[in-house]
C-alpha cells in the first residue's frame, strides 16, 4: 500500500491506495493438470499480470528487470530454471515468458524473482504469501513511480511517495534492489529527485526510537551508519557484509518533528551508502519541509495519508463490507 501526497507548496493534493485480493492454492488443494509449485508459480504471474489494473504491475516489473529507462537493452540477469533447476534460465530482452534454453520447459517473468526456491510439488508454506505482498506493493509503489516518469515526468518531482512499511526486499526477492537504486541514481543525475518515504511502525528500529527519541531535541534527524545498525539496534558484530546493501532500497532515519511526533523513516539515497548522511538522501530538504504538514492528528508519529490508505484499505470498512455480510449470510 503506499499513498502520493504533493510536495510544491507543501500541500496535499490527493492519496491513493491499491491493495489486491488474490488466492493461491497453498496446499491441500488439487489443481486439475497442475501440481501445486506450477499452480502457484503461474498465479503469481497472472496476478501480477492482472487485468485489473491493466496490466500495470507487470508493466513494471518488466521496466525494473530490464531497467527500461536506459536505452541500453539490458538482458535479464540468469536464474535458476524452477523445471530443471539449470542456473542460467532466462529471457529475451522485454519478454514475460520464454522457454528455458536448457529443458525447454516454459518460464514466467515473475519465476526469475524465485518463489519456487521455497515451495515443494505439492505444497507451500506461508511465507509465500508475504512474499508475494511484499513483491506486489513494490510493484504498486513504482507503478506510480513509472507513470510520472513515462507520461509526467516534470511533476515526478513534486510528488511525495508513502509507503506504509520499510523500503526493503527480503531474500532472494531482493534481485529488484539493485535495479530500484540504479533508477533512483539515474534519475538523481538527470536532476530529476523522486522522493519516496516509507514508515516502519514496528520491529527494532522503532524500538529503537523508543528508547532514544524522548532525549532528542524536536527538529532533528539522526542517520545511523553500518556500525550503530549492527551494534545498537542489531546487537551483532560489525564485521559481515554492508548492512541493507543487498535487500534496502532506503536508508533509515530516525527523525523528531515535534514533542508528539517521531517516526522511523526509510529514505533512498540512489546508490548504496553503509553510512550515509543527510545530504545523501534524495529530497532530504523538501522532503522535511513538508513532513510537519502530513502529521496526523489522530495518532502520534502518523502521516495523515498513510492513516487515509489504511483507513480506505481497513477490512471493515470499503469495500469489504458488502463481502463480510455476503460471509455472514452464508453461514447463518
Ligand atoms: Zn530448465
Amino acid at each position: 500500500m503506499y499513498a502520493l501526497a504533493m510536495l510544491s507548496g507543501g500541500c496535499l493534493l490527493s492519496h491513493l491506495q491499491m491493495k489486491s485480493k488474490h488466492v493461491f492454492p497453498m496446499r491441500h488443494i488439487s489443481v486439475p493438470g497442475m501440481t501445486v509449485y506450477d499452480a502457484i508459480r503461474h498465479g503469481i504471474f497472472e496476478s501480477v499480470k492482472e487485468e485489473r489494473l491493466e496490466g500495470e504491475p507487470l508493466e513494471t516489473l518488466k521496466w525494473l528487470a530490464y531497467e527500461k529507462w536506459d536505452q541500453n537493452e539490458k538482458s535479464l540477469p540468469p536464474f535458476q530454471c524452477p523445471h530443471c533447476a539449470a542456473e542460467d534460465a532466462t529471457l529475451p530482452y522485454n519478454s514475460e515468458t520464454g522457454e528455458c534454453p536448457g529443458c525447454h520447459e516454459e518460464l514466467l517473468l515473475t519465476d526469475m524473482l524465485g518463489f519456487h526456491l521455497e515451495m515443494a510439488q505439492e505444497a507451500a508454506p506461508d511465507s509465500i504469501a508475504s512474499a508475494y505482498m511484499m513483491i506486489h506493493e513494490t510493484l504498486l509503489l513504482f507503478t506510480g513511480v513509472r507513470h510520472f516518469w513515462e507520461n509526467k515526468r516534470e511533476m515526478l518531482s513534486d510528488c511525495l511517495f508513502l509507503k506504509d512499511g520499510p523500503l526493503a526486499i527480503r531474500a532472494q526477492y531482493s534481485k529488484l534492489v539493485a535495479p530500484i537504486r540504479r533508477f533512483l541514481q539515474a534519475a538523481r543525475e538527470e536532476g530529476i529527485d523522486v522522493h519516496i518515504v516509507g514508515q516502519e511502525k514496528s520491529g527494532a528500529f522503532y524500538d529503537h526510537l523508543s528508547l532514544i527519541g524522548p532525549s532528542a531535541p524536536a527538529g532533528h534527524i539522526f542517520v545511523p551508519g553500518h556500525n550503530y545498525i549492527r551494534e545498537h539496534i542489531q546487537h551483532r558484530p560489525a564485521a559481515g557484509a554492508p548492512y541493507g546493501k543487498d535487500t534496502n532500497y532506503g536508508a533509515k532515519v530516525f527523525v523528531k518533528i515535534n514533542d508528539r511526533h517521531q517516526a522511523v523513516l526509510n529514505i533512498p539515497t540512489g546508490e548504496y551508502k553503509s553510512d550515509p548522511t543527510a545530504t545523501d538522501l534524495i529530497g532530504t530538504p523538501r522532503i522535511f519541509s513538508t513532513l510537519p504538514m502530513l502529521l496526523s492528528s489522530r495518532y502520534e508519529g502518523a502521516l495523515f495519508p498513510i492513516e487515509l490508505a489504511n483507513n480506505i484499505a481497513s477490512l471493515s470498512t470499503y469495500p469489504s463490507a458488502k463481502v463480510l455480510a455476503m460471509f455472514a449470510e452464508a453461514h447463518t
